[in-house]
């Protein structure tokens, strides 16, 4: 068994994982604390009835990445609960809350919300021990998706990337896969800067205008519960069409493993900012980088969220999260995309290098180092 537990260690990693098992409540879940050298851990809760102590794994690696390329004082963790996310609210709360209670002394660990948990969930967790992130504005905290956190770092990140991709933002043809939280921020912020949406892509249908599309118009679709598809102003494409749709800035908000090698070809963009976290595979930004497209990755481009959570944690305001995250998302697409020039690597291995480094120098900090 402790062999088990161990397969996932290695020099950075992780320091704690935790079974918790409360048969009255039928609560199973996992934590597991990746890595606290730069301060207490923050990562997500995710409820799901299929999770695992090996993804939670690797999305506390993740999030210690996402943490330190970031240059936030917060290490990685993450935790899961096996659940069916829908099930009725009471017996939510009480799954919640009881998680809650069982984390009481891991104070080196501060959940935050996740597929599957939300704003309210985290304001149980907080009733409960006093600490997390993402809560409702009501109880202090900073609604991420409201503001647009993450979409504004895309949107950020492109303006950084301009003088390495080539691709201006004044003209900028663009195209959005997902038009979601995170995707129509990012459409909005890049609006505001000059660029137009082409493009865009729910998961019921996709539209097309070379022209433009009216981006509050589909705001207001999505608002009225309906789909992207009812826009009567556009063509209608496919939802593999969009992928090939004539741009400069392609933007996957949706779903992992979307760029692929079977598809990557047909990108037209010369600048892929990643939304979504791993929307495209190894050999997909292999090719990508062989083709001289641009792609910034999700753990660089949309840290805006993790980024504004920290904020909150530090007792800021909305505007230092959102001026935080245009200072730390332009400065960090610039160092990786410069350290992927200069060594001729991609910008995934360059970010890789910069998260390492700044977790091996904190870590080297530490009391316990020889
Ligand atoms: P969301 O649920 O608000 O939006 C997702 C959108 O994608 C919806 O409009 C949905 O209709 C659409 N969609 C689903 N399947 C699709 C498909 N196959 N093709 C096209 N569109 C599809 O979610 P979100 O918060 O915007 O998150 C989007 C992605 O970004 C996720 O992968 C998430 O993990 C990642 N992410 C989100 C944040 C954040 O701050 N919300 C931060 C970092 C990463």
């Amino acid at each position: 068994m402790a062999e088990e537990v161990f397969r996932f260690a290695d020099e950075l990693g992780p320091e704690k994982i935790l079974h918790i098992w409360e048969p009255r409540l039928g609560l199973k879940a996992i934590v597991v604390v990746d890595n606290t050298a730069a301060g207490p851990a923050i990562g997500g809760t995710r409820m799901a009835p299929d999770v695992s102590a090996e993804e939670c794994f690797r999305l506390a690696r993740a999030m210690t990445f996402k943490n330190a390329a970031a240059g936030l004082p917060h290490g990685g963790a993450k935790s899961v609960i096996f659940g069916d996310p829908s099930m009725p609210a009471p017996d939510k709360e009480r799954r919640v809350r009881a998680f809650a209670a069982a984390i009481r002394r891991v104070e080196e660990y501060v959940p935050g919300p996740d597929m599957g948990t939300n704003e309210t969930a985290m304001a149980w967790v907080k009733d409960e021990i006093g600490r997390c992130v993402g809560l409702p504005r009501e109880v202090g905290g900073i609604p991420l998706d409201e503001i647009g956190a993450t979409g504004l770092g895309l949107a950020v990140a492109a303006e950084a990337a301009q003088e390495f991709s080539g691709v201006r933002l004044e003209g900028a043809r663009v195209a959005v896969q997902g038009f979601g939280a995170v995707g129509h921020h990012a459409a909005r912020f890049l609006a505001a800067r000059g660029a137009r949406l082409v493009a865009a892509s729910d998961s019921k249908g996709a539209v097309y205008d070379p022209k433009g599309l009216d981006i509050g118009e589909l705001e207001a679709l999505k608002a009225r519960g309906g789909s992207l598809a009812q826009c009567g102003a556009a063509k209608k494409i496919t939802a593999e069409d969009l992928i090939g749709v004539d741009c400069d800035i392609w933007i996957p908000a949706a779903r992992p493993d979307v760029i692929r090698e079977d598809n990557v070809d047909g990108l037209k963009a010369r600048l892929v900012l990643q939304g979504a976290n791993i929307p495209a595979t190894p050999g997909a930004e292999r090719r990508m980088h062989e083709r001289g497209i641009h792609s910034i990755p999700d753990f660089i481009a949309n840290a805006g969220g993790v980024i504004a959570a920290s904020v909150e944690y530090h007792g800021g305001t909305e505007k230092i999260a959102l001026d935080t995250i245009a200072e730390k998302i332009a400065a960090n697409t610039r160092a990786v995309l410069d350290m992927a020039r200069g060594r001729r690597i991609l910008p995934r291995e360059a970010a890789v290098v910069l998260a390492r480094q700044r977790v091996e120098r904190a870590m080297s900090l530490r009391r316990w180092q020889a």
